[in-house]
C-alpha cells in the first residue's frame, strides 16, 4: 500500500509564530495549542508518515545564526519525540523570500523524494499556517489543512490568486483536535 504523507510546517503550525517571525530563543518559544495531544493522537491512530518542512528565513547568517535557531528547534522536536510523535524527515530551507528558491514553499525542491510509486500525495496533507503552504500542497497534488488565525498570511509570496488556492484547502481551522476528528475519518 502506499504511504501517506502529512506534511507539517512548524512555526505557526506546531509552536506559535512570533511577530518578527524568527524563533531565536526560549522566551519566544509556545506550543501551539493541542498541537501535542493531537499529534500524539495522529501518531498513534492514523497511518500517515509525520514530515516536518519549514522555511526558516536567512537561518545560518547574521540575521539568524545557527546557534540561536538549533536549541529550540531540538527542544521542539524531543519534546514531540516524548510524546510518540517522530518526524520521519525534517527539511528546513533557509533562504529569504527574494532568492526565489526551489526548495522555499511553495516550490516542491525538498520533497522531491516523494514523488513515487511508493507514496499516495493525492491522499497527503500539508498542514500550515500561511497560502504558501496550501499552494505547496496543490504543488505536490495533495490538499492543505490551513490553521488560519489571520497573520502571516504569505500572501506576498504565493504565484497564483489565493481564490484559486481555496479548492485545494480540505479544512481550514485553529483547532487542532479537529484536524485530528478531520483526518480520523478519512
Ligand atoms: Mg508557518
Amino acid at each position: 500500500m502506499k504511504q501517506k504523507v502529512l506534511f507539517i510546517d512548524r512555526d505557526g503550525t506546531i509552536i506559535k509564530e512570533t511577530t518578527d517571525e524568527k524563533i531565536d530563543s526560549f522566551n519566544k518559544l509556545v506550543f501551539y495549542p493541542k498541537s501535542i495531544v493531537s499529534l500524539h493522537k495522529i501518531a498513534k491512530k492514523l497511518d500517515f508518515e509525520l514530515v516536518m518542512i519549514t522555511n526558516q528565513d536567512g537561518l545560518g547568517t547574521s540575521y539568524f545564526p545557527e546557534d540561536t535557531f538549533w536549541p529550540v528547534q531540538n527542544f521542539v522536536v524531543d519534546t514531540f519525540k516524548n510524546e510518540g510523535v517522530t518526524f520521519k524527515e525534517i527539511y528546513i530551507d533557509k533562504t529569504f523570500p527574494k532568492d526565489n528558491a526551489q526548495t522555499r514553499k511553495p516550490n516542491t525542491g525538498l520533497l522531491t523524494s516523494y514523488f513515487s510509486e511508493n507514496y499516495d500525495l493525492e491522499n497527503s496533507f500539508m498542514i500550515g499556517d500561511r497560502l504558501t503552504d496550501m499552494e505547496l500542497a496543490k504543488n505536490f497534488g495533495g490538499k492543505g489543512i490551513f490553521i488560519n488565525d489571520k497573520t502571516h498570511l504569505g500572501t506576498n509570496e504565493i504565484t497564483i490568486k489565493r481564490e484559486e488556492l481555496d479548492k485545494h484547502i480540505a479544512l481550514e481551522t485553529n483547532d487542532w483536535n479537529a484536524i485530528y476528528k478531520f483526518l480520523k475519518v478519512l
